[in-house]
Protein backbone atom coordinates (compact mmCIF):
# COMPACT_ATOMS: atom_id res chain seq x y z
CA UNK A 1 0.00 0.00 0.00
CA UNK A 2 2.83 2.54 0.79
CA UNK A 3 4.27 1.53 -1.84
CA UNK A 4 1.37 2.00 -3.89
CA UNK A 5 1.00 5.14 -2.68
CA UNK A 6 4.61 6.13 -3.26
CA UNK A 7 3.71 5.43 -7.07
CA UNK A 8 0.73 7.12 -6.98
CA UNK A 9 2.30 9.84 -5.48
CA UNK A 10 4.78 9.56 -7.97
CA UNK A 11 2.26 9.74 -10.55
CA UNK A 12 0.39 12.39 -8.78
CA UNK A 13 3.91 14.41 -9.08
CA UNK A 14 4.50 13.53 -12.42
CA UNK A 15 0.84 14.21 -13.45
CA UNK A 16 1.40 17.57 -11.79
CA UNK A 17 4.34 17.94 -13.23
CA UNK A 18 2.79 17.31 -16.91
CA UNK A 19 0.10 19.36 -16.03
CA UNK A 20 2.35 22.05 -15.18
CA UNK A 21 3.98 21.73 -18.60
CA UNK A 22 0.86 21.58 -20.18
CA UNK A 23 -0.53 24.84 -18.17
CA UNK A 24 3.29 26.23 -19.92
CA UNK A 25 2.31 24.36 -23.24
CA UNK A 26 -1.13 26.18 -23.08
CA UNK A 27 0.08 29.67 -22.31
CA UNK A 28 2.39 29.77 -24.71
CA UNK A 29 0.12 28.32 -27.75
CA UNK A 30 -1.89 31.44 -26.13
CA UNK A 31 0.87 33.41 -26.91
CA UNK A 32 1.09 32.06 -30.12
CA UNK A 33 -2.26 32.45 -30.80
CA UNK A 34 -2.57 35.88 -29.92
CA UNK A 35 0.49 36.31 -32.07
CA UNK A 36 -0.86 34.88 -35.21
CA UNK A 37 -4.19 36.72 -34.45
CA UNK A 38 -2.02 40.02 -34.85
CA UNK A 39 0.14 38.66 -37.49
CA UNK A 40 -3.67 38.00 -38.87
CA UNK A 41 -4.13 41.38 -38.48
CA UNK A 42 -1.53 42.93 -40.14
CA UNK A 43 -1.81 40.40 -43.11
CA UNK A 44 -5.75 41.68 -43.45
CA UNK A 45 -4.66 45.20 -43.74
CA UNK A 46 -1.97 44.92 -46.17
CA UNK A 47 -3.94 42.78 -47.84
CA UNK A 48 -6.41 45.80 -48.40
CA UNK A 49 -3.89 48.09 -49.20
CA UNK A 50 -2.81 45.79 -51.89
CA UNK A 51 -6.29 45.82 -52.78
CA UNK A 52 -6.73 49.40 -52.70
CA UNK A 53 -2.99 49.52 -54.30
CA UNK A 54 -4.08 47.06 -57.40
CA UNK A 55 -7.68 48.75 -58.20
CA UNK A 56 -5.29 52.11 -58.24
CA UNK A 57 -2.75 50.55 -60.51
CA UNK A 58 -5.53 48.80 -62.20
CA UNK A 59 -7.24 52.96 -62.88
CA UNK A 60 -3.31 54.07 -63.92
CA UNK A 61 -2.94 51.06 -66.07
CA UNK A 62 -6.39 52.37 -67.27
CA UNK A 63 -5.72 55.62 -67.99
CA UNK A 64 -2.08 54.60 -69.15
CA UNK A 65 -3.54 52.95 -71.98
CA UNK A 66 -6.26 55.76 -73.03
CA UNK A 67 -3.10 57.97 -73.52
CA UNK A 68 -0.77 55.26 -75.27
CA UNK A 69 -3.94 54.75 -77.45
CA UNK A 70 -4.33 58.76 -77.94
CA UNK A 71 -0.50 58.92 -78.61
CA UNK A 72 -1.16 56.41 -81.44
CA UNK A 73 -4.04 58.08 -82.59
CA UNK A 74 -1.89 61.53 -82.54
CA UNK A 75 0.53 59.77 -83.94
CA UNK A 76 -1.28 58.01 -86.78
CA UNK A 77 -2.91 61.18 -87.42
CA UNK A 78 0.72 62.96 -87.51
CA UNK A 79 1.74 60.67 -90.18
CA UNK A 80 -1.31 61.35 -92.41
CA UNK A 81 -1.20 64.90 -92.07
CA UNK A 82 2.66 64.79 -93.05
CA UNK A 83 1.37 62.18 -96.01
CA UNK A 84 -1.60 64.88 -96.88
CA UNK A 85 1.26 68.00 -96.64
CA UNK A 86 3.78 65.94 -98.65
CA UNK A 87 0.96 65.67 -101.38
CA UNK A 88 0.32 69.34 -100.84
CA UNK A 89 3.67 70.15 -101.44
CA UNK A 90 3.65 67.71 -104.66
CA UNK A 91 0.82 69.49 -105.91
CA UNK A 92 2.50 73.16 -105.24
CA UNK A 93 5.31 71.86 -106.95
CA UNK A 94 3.43 70.90 -109.99
CA UNK A 95 1.33 73.90 -110.32
CA UNK A 96 4.71 76.49 -109.32
CA UNK A 97 6.25 74.21 -112.75
CA UNK A 98 3.32 73.88 -114.73
CA UNK A 99 1.96 76.93 -114.16
CA UNK A 100 1.67 79.16 -117.44
CA UNK A 101 2.46 82.52 -115.49
CA UNK A 102 5.89 83.50 -114.22
CA UNK A 103 6.16 82.67 -110.82
CA UNK A 104 9.17 84.17 -108.48
CA UNK A 105 10.13 83.41 -105.25
CA UNK A 106 12.46 86.56 -103.87
CA UNK A 107 13.82 87.70 -100.38
CA UNK A 108 12.68 91.06 -99.01
CA UNK A 109 14.71 92.75 -100.82
CA UNK A 110 13.38 91.70 -104.08
CA UNK A 111 16.15 89.22 -105.42
CA UNK A 112 14.98 86.15 -107.07
CA UNK A 113 15.63 83.18 -105.30
CA UNK A 114 13.32 80.64 -107.22
CA UNK A 115 11.80 80.92 -110.23
CA UNK A 116 9.37 78.74 -112.03
CA UNK A 117 9.80 77.59 -116.12
CA UNK A 118 7.43 80.07 -117.40
CA UNK A 119 9.23 82.73 -115.84
CA UNK A 120 12.68 81.56 -118.09
CA UNK A 121 10.47 80.81 -120.92
CA UNK A 122 8.63 84.70 -120.81
CA UNK A 123 12.20 85.69 -120.14
CA UNK A 124 12.97 83.84 -123.10
CA UNK A 125 16.33 82.25 -121.10
CA UNK A 126 17.61 78.88 -120.98
CA UNK A 127 18.01 78.32 -117.30
CA UNK A 128 16.40 79.47 -113.86
CA UNK A 129 20.33 79.84 -113.06
CA UNK A 130 19.88 83.15 -115.29
CA UNK A 131 17.47 84.63 -113.49
CA UNK A 132 18.32 83.20 -109.37
CA UNK A 133 20.28 86.31 -107.58
CA UNK A 134 19.24 88.84 -109.96
CA UNK A 135 16.38 91.38 -109.18
CA UNK A 136 13.08 92.63 -111.23
CA UNK A 137 14.95 95.70 -111.49
CA UNK A 138 17.45 94.59 -113.83
CA UNK A 139 15.31 93.55 -116.38
CA UNK A 140 12.31 96.05 -116.44
CA UNK A 141 13.06 99.07 -118.77
CA UNK A 142 14.48 101.54 -116.72
CA UNK A 143 11.45 104.18 -116.57
CA UNK A 144 9.55 101.19 -114.65
CA UNK A 145 12.91 101.16 -111.92
CA UNK A 146 10.72 103.09 -109.73
CA UNK A 147 7.95 100.68 -109.75
CA UNK A 148 10.15 97.75 -109.19
CA UNK A 149 11.36 99.82 -105.82
CA UNK A 150 8.21 101.52 -104.39
CA UNK A 151 6.72 97.66 -105.17
CA UNK A 152 9.41 96.25 -102.79
CA UNK A 153 9.37 99.08 -100.19
CA UNK A 154 5.73 99.18 -99.94
CA UNK A 155 5.96 94.98 -99.05
CA UNK A 156 8.39 96.17 -96.34
CA UNK A 157 7.52 98.81 -94.91
CA UNK A 158 3.52 98.63 -94.71
CA UNK A 159 3.17 95.49 -96.05
CA UNK A 160 0.87 96.53 -98.91
CA UNK A 161 0.56 94.58 -101.69
CA UNK A 162 -0.86 95.99 -105.03
CA UNK A 163 -0.36 94.89 -108.27
CA UNK A 164 2.05 96.99 -110.97
CA UNK A 165 2.20 96.79 -114.47
CA UNK A 166 5.44 97.17 -115.63
CA UNK A 167 7.80 96.97 -119.19
CA UNK A 168 10.81 94.41 -119.95
CA UNK A 169 13.22 93.50 -121.61
CA UNK A 170 14.13 89.63 -121.94
CA UNK A 171 17.26 87.96 -122.63
CA UNK A 172 17.00 88.14 -126.49
CA UNK A 173 16.31 91.87 -126.19
CA UNK A 174 11.90 91.23 -127.16
CA UNK A 175 9.89 93.92 -125.54
CA UNK A 176 7.08 92.34 -123.25
CA UNK A 177 4.23 93.31 -121.19
CA UNK A 178 3.60 92.20 -117.38
CA UNK A 179 1.55 92.66 -114.53
CA UNK A 180 3.36 91.51 -111.39
CA UNK A 181 1.04 90.72 -108.37
CA UNK A 182 3.48 90.30 -105.57
CA UNK A 183 2.02 88.71 -101.88
CA UNK A 184 4.18 87.85 -98.63
CA UNK A 185 4.61 84.23 -97.84
CA UNK A 186 5.65 82.25 -94.25
CA UNK A 187 8.39 79.60 -95.46
CA UNK A 188 8.15 76.66 -93.14
CA UNK A 189 11.21 77.86 -90.81
CA UNK A 190 9.06 81.10 -90.17
CA UNK A 191 11.01 83.54 -92.16
CA UNK A 192 9.18 85.53 -95.28
CA UNK A 193 9.58 85.56 -99.09
CA UNK A 194 7.46 87.87 -101.60
CA UNK A 195 6.07 85.28 -103.55
CA UNK A 196 4.70 87.10 -107.14
CA UNK A 197 2.66 86.07 -110.15
CA UNK A 198 3.48 87.78 -113.23
CA UNK A 199 0.91 87.62 -115.92
CA UNK A 200 2.05 88.35 -119.48
CA UNK A 201 0.26 90.77 -121.25
CA UNK A 202 1.90 91.42 -124.20
CA UNK A 203 -0.31 89.20 -126.46
CA UNK A 204 -3.81 90.98 -124.96
CA UNK A 205 -1.98 94.36 -125.18
CA UNK A 206 -0.26 93.80 -129.36
CA UNK A 207 -3.87 92.96 -129.91
CA UNK A 208 -5.06 96.11 -128.40
CA UNK A 209 -2.64 98.66 -129.93
CA UNK A 210 -3.57 96.67 -133.55
CA UNK A 211 -7.37 97.03 -132.93
CA UNK A 212 -6.72 101.15 -131.86
CA UNK A 213 -4.64 101.47 -135.26
CA UNK A 214 -7.36 99.56 -137.20
CA UNK A 215 -9.97 102.37 -135.47
CA UNK A 216 -7.38 104.60 -136.23
CA UNK A 217 -7.07 103.84 -139.59
CA UNK A 218 -11.20 103.91 -140.25
CA UNK A 219 -11.49 107.17 -138.39
CA UNK A 220 -8.55 108.52 -141.01
CA UNK A 221 -10.86 106.91 -143.55
CA UNK A 222 -13.84 108.48 -142.28
CA UNK A 223 -12.34 111.68 -142.05
CA UNK A 224 -11.45 111.44 -145.59
CA UNK A 225 -14.83 110.37 -146.59
CA UNK A 226 -16.66 113.36 -144.74
CA UNK A 227 -13.96 116.13 -145.96
CA UNK A 228 -15.32 114.31 -149.81
CA UNK A 229 -18.46 115.03 -148.82
CA UNK A 230 -17.61 118.40 -148.19
CA UNK A 231 -15.49 118.99 -150.54
CA UNK A 232 -17.96 121.31 -152.87
CA UNK A 233 -18.35 123.47 -149.89
CA UNK A 234 -14.77 124.12 -149.25
CA UNK A 235 -14.13 124.64 -152.99
CA UNK A 236 -16.69 127.14 -153.19
CA UNK A 237 -15.28 128.78 -149.83
CA UNK A 238 -11.63 128.98 -151.29
CA UNK A 239 -13.71 130.20 -154.74
CA UNK A 240 -14.52 133.13 -152.65
CA UNK A 241 -11.55 134.41 -151.39
CA UNK A 242 -9.90 133.87 -154.61
CA UNK A 243 -12.22 135.65 -157.09
CA UNK A 244 -12.33 138.52 -154.05
CA UNK A 245 -8.42 138.37 -154.84
CA UNK A 246 -8.60 138.59 -158.16
CA UNK A 247 -11.08 141.21 -158.46
CA UNK A 248 -9.04 143.31 -156.23
CA UNK A 249 -5.65 142.73 -158.41
CA UNK A 250 -7.60 143.62 -161.66
CA UNK A 251 -8.98 146.64 -160.40
CA UNK A 252 -5.50 147.83 -159.11
CA UNK A 253 -4.11 146.77 -162.68
CA UNK A 254 -6.87 149.38 -164.30
CA UNK A 255 -6.34 151.85 -161.91
CA UNK A 256 -2.32 151.49 -162.63
CA UNK A 257 -3.04 151.21 -166.10
CA UNK A 258 -5.39 154.52 -166.08
CA UNK A 259 -5.18 157.32 -163.50
CA UNK A 260 -2.56 155.72 -161.62
CA UNK A 261 -3.03 155.29 -158.24
CA UNK A 262 -1.02 155.78 -154.71
CA UNK A 263 0.81 153.94 -152.78
CA UNK A 264 -1.88 154.56 -149.89
CA UNK A 265 -4.26 152.68 -152.59
CA UNK A 266 -1.78 150.21 -153.35
CA UNK A 267 -1.57 149.17 -149.71
CA UNK A 268 -5.51 148.91 -149.30
CA UNK A 269 -5.46 146.71 -151.70
CA UNK A 270 -2.75 144.21 -150.51
CA UNK A 271 -4.17 144.30 -147.26
CA UNK A 272 -7.86 142.66 -148.98
CA UNK A 273 -6.01 140.50 -150.59
CA UNK A 274 -3.57 139.51 -147.88
CA UNK A 275 -6.99 138.92 -145.51
CA UNK A 276 -8.69 136.88 -147.99
CA UNK A 277 -5.23 134.83 -148.03
CA UNK A 278 -5.35 134.47 -144.81
CA UNK A 279 -9.09 132.93 -145.01
CA UNK A 280 -8.30 130.99 -147.84
CA UNK A 281 -5.06 129.46 -145.87
CA UNK A 282 -7.13 128.89 -142.70
CA UNK A 283 -9.45 127.08 -144.95
CA UNK A 284 -7.24 124.73 -146.56
CA UNK A 285 -5.18 124.21 -142.97
CA UNK A 286 -8.35 123.16 -141.28
CA UNK A 287 -9.24 120.88 -144.14
CA UNK A 288 -5.57 119.67 -144.72
CA UNK A 289 -5.36 118.80 -140.26
CA UNK A 290 -8.75 117.08 -140.42
CA UNK A 291 -7.46 114.66 -143.39
CA UNK A 292 -3.62 114.52 -141.51
CA UNK A 293 -2.98 110.71 -140.55
CA UNK A 294 -0.25 111.21 -137.81
CA UNK A 295 -3.35 113.60 -135.94
CA UNK A 296 -4.52 110.76 -134.57
CA UNK A 297 -1.79 109.39 -132.25
CA UNK A 298 -1.64 113.22 -130.81
CA UNK A 299 -3.05 113.84 -127.34
CA UNK A 300 -2.91 116.93 -125.93
CA UNK A 301 -5.01 119.63 -123.57
CA UNK A 302 -7.55 121.70 -125.28
CA UNK A 303 -10.16 124.04 -124.07
CA UNK A 304 -13.38 122.04 -125.17
CA UNK A 305 -14.88 125.50 -126.76
CA UNK A 306 -11.88 126.02 -128.51
CA UNK A 307 -12.57 122.38 -130.20
CA UNK A 308 -15.88 123.43 -131.00
CA UNK A 309 -15.28 126.65 -132.75
CA UNK A 310 -12.39 124.97 -135.14
CA UNK A 311 -15.09 122.59 -135.87
CA UNK A 312 -17.66 125.45 -136.69
CA UNK A 313 -15.26 126.93 -138.74
CA UNK A 314 -14.69 124.35 -140.64
CA UNK A 315 -18.43 123.54 -140.96
CA UNK A 316 -18.70 126.68 -141.88
CA UNK A 317 -17.70 125.86 -145.50
CA UNK A 318 -20.92 124.19 -146.12
CA UNK A 319 -23.97 125.85 -147.50
CA UNK A 320 -26.81 124.48 -145.68
CA UNK A 321 -24.67 125.17 -142.37
CA UNK A 322 -24.83 128.91 -143.17
CA UNK A 323 -28.09 128.41 -143.90
CA UNK A 324 -29.91 127.00 -140.24
CA UNK A 325 -30.47 129.36 -137.62
CA UNK A 326 -27.01 127.85 -135.34
CA UNK A 327 -27.21 128.57 -131.08
CA UNK A 328 -24.42 128.10 -128.95
CA UNK A 329 -24.57 127.63 -125.80
CA UNK A 330 -20.77 126.90 -124.29
CA UNK A 331 -19.53 127.01 -120.73
CA UNK A 332 -18.44 130.25 -119.53
CA UNK A 333 -14.75 129.59 -118.76
CA UNK A 334 -12.53 127.11 -120.31
CA UNK A 335 -12.85 123.67 -119.96
CA UNK A 336 -9.52 121.62 -120.54
CA UNK A 337 -9.93 117.71 -122.15
CA UNK A 338 -6.58 115.90 -122.72
CA UNK A 339 -8.05 114.55 -126.31
CA UNK A 340 -7.03 114.09 -130.00
CA UNK A 341 -8.28 116.85 -131.25
CA UNK A 342 -8.82 116.06 -134.37
CA UNK A 343 -10.69 113.24 -133.58
CA UNK A 344 -13.03 115.09 -131.05
CA UNK A 345 -13.40 117.05 -133.96
CA UNK A 346 -14.31 114.28 -135.76
CA UNK A 347 -17.16 113.13 -133.95
CA UNK A 348 -18.51 116.56 -133.87
CA UNK A 349 -18.60 117.31 -137.78
CA UNK A 350 -20.52 114.09 -137.81
CA UNK A 351 -22.77 114.48 -135.46
CA UNK A 352 -23.60 118.06 -137.08
CA UNK A 353 -23.33 116.55 -140.41
CA UNK A 354 -26.01 114.43 -139.42
CA UNK A 355 -28.30 116.77 -137.91
CA UNK A 356 -28.10 119.00 -141.13
CA UNK A 357 -29.44 115.79 -142.83
CA UNK A 358 -32.10 115.19 -140.22
CA UNK A 359 -33.15 119.23 -140.24
CA UNK A 360 -33.13 118.90 -144.28
CA UNK A 361 -35.48 116.18 -144.23
CA UNK A 362 -37.96 118.37 -141.62
CA UNK A 363 -37.63 121.92 -143.02
CA UNK A 364 -37.80 123.72 -146.58
CA UNK A 365 -34.23 124.30 -147.48
CA UNK A 366 -32.83 127.03 -145.58
CA UNK A 367 -34.58 126.74 -142.32
CA UNK A 368 -33.82 124.18 -139.21
CA UNK A 369 -32.46 125.23 -136.26
CA UNK A 370 -29.27 123.64 -134.82
CA UNK A 371 -27.63 124.15 -130.86
CA UNK A 372 -24.08 123.45 -129.80
CA UNK A 373 -23.86 123.22 -125.96
CA UNK A 374 -20.95 122.86 -123.56
CA UNK A 375 -21.64 122.06 -120.02
CA UNK A 376 -19.42 120.81 -117.10
CA UNK A 377 -21.45 117.82 -115.09
CA UNK A 378 -18.85 117.99 -112.57
CA UNK A 379 -15.48 118.30 -111.25
CA UNK A 380 -14.83 115.42 -113.68
CA UNK A 381 -16.89 115.33 -116.59
CA UNK A 382 -17.54 117.64 -119.45
CA UNK A 383 -20.68 117.43 -121.55
CA UNK A 384 -20.82 118.27 -125.61
CA UNK A 385 -24.52 118.27 -127.24
CA UNK A 386 -25.47 119.00 -130.40
CA UNK A 387 -29.65 119.45 -130.88
CA UNK A 388 -31.40 119.59 -133.49
CA UNK A 389 -34.88 120.21 -134.71
CA UNK A 390 -34.98 117.81 -137.89
CA UNK A 391 -37.18 114.34 -137.84
CA UNK A 392 -35.70 112.73 -135.23
CA UNK A 393 -35.12 109.28 -134.27
CA UNK A 394 -37.47 106.69 -135.25
CA UNK A 395 -38.62 104.31 -131.96
CA UNK A 396 -37.17 101.07 -134.57
CA UNK A 397 -33.90 102.46 -134.89
CA UNK A 398 -32.83 104.24 -131.77
CA UNK A 399 -31.66 100.72 -130.96
CA UNK A 400 -29.48 100.15 -134.22
CA UNK A 401 -27.84 103.57 -134.60
CA UNK A 402 -24.34 102.90 -133.59
CA UNK A 403 -24.28 99.42 -135.18
CA UNK A 404 -21.54 99.17 -137.97
CA UNK A 405 -23.44 100.13 -141.47
CA UNK A 406 -26.48 101.01 -139.85
CA UNK A 407 -28.18 104.06 -141.78
CA UNK A 408 -31.64 104.97 -143.21
CA UNK A 409 -29.99 107.52 -145.61
CA UNK A 410 -29.49 106.70 -149.30
CA UNK A 411 -26.09 106.59 -149.90
CA UNK A 412 -25.07 106.26 -146.52
CA UNK A 413 -22.37 104.54 -145.04
CA UNK A 414 -23.77 103.90 -141.25
CA UNK A 415 -20.43 104.17 -139.79
CA UNK A 416 -19.99 107.39 -138.38
CA UNK A 417 -21.75 106.68 -135.24
CA UNK A 418 -20.46 103.75 -134.78
CA UNK A 419 -16.91 105.57 -135.42
CA UNK A 420 -17.68 108.54 -133.28
CA UNK A 421 -19.04 106.24 -130.32
CA UNK A 422 -15.30 103.72 -129.93
CA UNK A 423 -13.71 107.30 -130.87
CA UNK A 424 -15.16 108.96 -127.45
CA UNK A 425 -14.99 105.50 -125.50
CA UNK A 426 -11.70 105.69 -126.42
CA UNK A 427 -11.28 109.00 -124.86
CA UNK A 428 -13.09 107.51 -121.31
CA UNK A 429 -16.42 109.15 -122.18
CA UNK A 430 -19.81 108.03 -123.64
CA UNK A 431 -22.13 108.71 -126.84
CA UNK A 432 -25.92 108.71 -126.53
CA UNK A 433 -28.32 109.93 -128.39
CA UNK A 434 -32.12 110.77 -128.00
CA UNK A 435 -35.26 112.81 -129.22
CA UNK A 436 -35.90 116.02 -128.04
CA UNK A 437 -38.91 116.40 -126.04
CA UNK A 438 -40.26 119.22 -128.72
CA UNK A 439 -38.34 117.62 -131.79
CA UNK A 440 -35.32 116.57 -133.65
CA UNK A 441 -32.68 114.73 -131.71
CA UNK A 442 -29.96 115.41 -129.19
CA UNK A 443 -27.00 113.24 -129.97
CA UNK A 444 -24.38 114.36 -127.06
CA UNK A 445 -21.09 112.75 -125.54
CA UNK A 446 -19.12 113.12 -122.31
CA UNK A 447 -15.48 113.56 -122.04
CA UNK A 448 -13.22 113.19 -118.70
CA UNK A 449 -11.22 116.11 -117.61
CA UNK A 450 -8.36 117.53 -117.43
CA UNK A 451 -6.57 114.84 -114.72
CA UNK A 452 -9.33 112.76 -114.31
CA UNK A 453 -8.00 109.40 -115.07
CA UNK A 454 -9.65 107.64 -117.91
CA UNK A 455 -11.56 104.27 -116.62
P1 LIG B 1 -24.84 107.65 -141.95
O1 LIG B 1 -24.87 109.12 -141.66
O2 LIG B 1 -23.91 107.27 -143.04
O3 LIG B 1 -26.21 107.04 -142.10
P2 LIG B 1 -24.21 107.37 -139.15
O4 LIG B 1 -23.60 106.22 -138.44
O5 LIG B 1 -23.56 108.69 -138.96
O6 LIG B 1 -24.23 106.93 -140.67
O7 LIG B 1 -25.72 107.48 -138.72
C1 LIG B 1 -26.53 106.31 -138.67
C2 LIG B 1 -28.00 106.64 -138.66
O8 LIG B 1 -28.36 107.32 -137.46
C3 LIG B 1 -28.41 107.61 -139.74
O9 LIG B 1 -28.59 106.94 -140.99
C4 LIG B 1 -29.72 108.15 -139.18
O10 LIG B 1 -30.78 107.23 -139.40
C5 LIG B 1 -29.48 108.18 -137.69
N1 LIG B 1 -29.13 109.55 -137.23
C6 LIG B 1 -27.91 110.03 -136.97
N2 LIG B 1 -27.99 111.30 -136.53
C7 LIG B 1 -29.31 111.65 -136.55
C8 LIG B 1 -30.05 112.85 -136.22
N3 LIG B 1 -29.44 113.95 -135.76
N4 LIG B 1 -31.40 112.79 -136.33
C9 LIG B 1 -32.02 111.68 -136.76
N5 LIG B 1 -31.38 110.52 -137.10
C10 LIG B 1 -30.04 110.50 -136.99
Amino acid sequence: LETSNEELQSTYEEAQSTNEELYTSSEELQTSNEELQSTNEELRTVNQELSVKSSELETTNLQLKAINDRLLHEIEERKWAEARLEIERAKLATIFRSQPNWINICSLDGIIQEINPAGVLIMEGHSPEQLIGRSMRDFVLPEYRKEIDKCVSGINDVGEFHAIEVKISTFKGNVRWLEIRPVLIHLDNDELRIMSIIVDHTERVLTQNQLAERQQELAHIMRLNTLGEMASGIAHELNQPLSAIANYIRGCELRMKGDGCSEQEISEVMQLVSTQVKRAGEILRYAKDFTRKDQDIEWHEHDINAIVHETLYLLDTTEQFKQIQLSKSLYANPIMVNVNKIQIEQVLVNMVLNALDAIREAHPPGSGMLQIRTERLDQHQVKVSVIDDGIGLPEDYASKIFRPFFTSKKGGMGMGLPISSSIIEAHGGKLEAHNNISQGAIFSFTLPTKGTQRP
